[in-house]
Order: C-alpha cells, then sequence, then structure tokens
C-alpha cells in the first residue's frame, strides 16, 4: 500500500516555484501538483508550506492560476504544538479544511446561480 502511494508521488506531474522565505532568510524551491489550482475557482489561493530542520516554519504561498505565487508570509511554529499533533498532521488538517471551504463555496454559487435561474 505505502509502495502504491509512493509510485504515485513519484508520477504526479509537479511544478517547481520559487520564493524568499523571511524566516530563513534563503530561496526555497517548493514542488507544487500541476493540477493544484483546477480545485480552487478563487485566486489567490493559499498552500501552507513547512519547512526547516524541526519542520517548525510555516509559509503560507499565496498562488494564482498558473501556480505563480504572489504573495508569502512565514511564522515559525510554537513548539509547543508537538503535544497534540505533529505539525505536519495539523498542517494537512488546515490544508483540508481550506479545500472543504472551497467546495462549500463553490456549491453555494451552484446553488445560488441555480436559484437565480428559478426566480427569473
Ligand atoms: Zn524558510
Amino acid at each position: 500500500m505505502l509502495l502504491r502511494v509512493n509510485m504515485i508521488r513519484m508520477t504526479m506531474k509537479t511544478v517547481t516555484r520559487e520564493y524568499i522565505c523571511d524566516a530563513c532568510g534563503q530561496q526555497h524551491k517548493v514542488q507544487l501538483p500541476e493540477d493544484l489550482a483546477s480545485r480552487h475557482t478563487q485566486f489567490p489561493f493559499a498552500y501552507f508550506y513547512l519547512h526547516g530542520d524541526a519542520k517548525d516554519v510555516l509559509s503560507t504561498l499565496y498562488l494564482d492560476a498558473d501556480l505563480k505565487i504572489r504573495g508569502a508570509e512565514t511564522q515559525r511554529l510554537e513548539t509547543d504544538l508537538d503535544d497534540i499533533f505533529s505539525k505536519g498532521q495539523m498542517l494537512s488538517i488546515v490544508q483540508n479544511l481550506m479545500n472543504e471551504i472551497e467546495r462549500w463555496r463553490r456549491d453555494y454559487e451552484d446553488l445560488k446561480k441555480k436559484y437565480d435561474e428559478v426566480i427569473k
């Protein structure tokens, strides 16, 4: 199962983007899934990138429809968070929630469109 996941990851097409990180003072290269923008309808959208030796630097990248980085905010996470969730888990939870919110927003717009048509 794990091998399968790894193979999917390897064959997933990605694009590489670079940005200067305030916290590290370095240029980072971030690999993004090529189809990432197609999961969003509003731009720019937020993408979270966790890095650093202790995985304690969180960059929020604002990406446009071409996956160009329009802005970046960086913050160091408190290490106390380890007590509840690992940072990776937390990040994945946040990312999933953001995707859910985006999906709800899309559903709402679809419904509103249908409603407007019925009202006409
Ligand atoms: Zn950094």
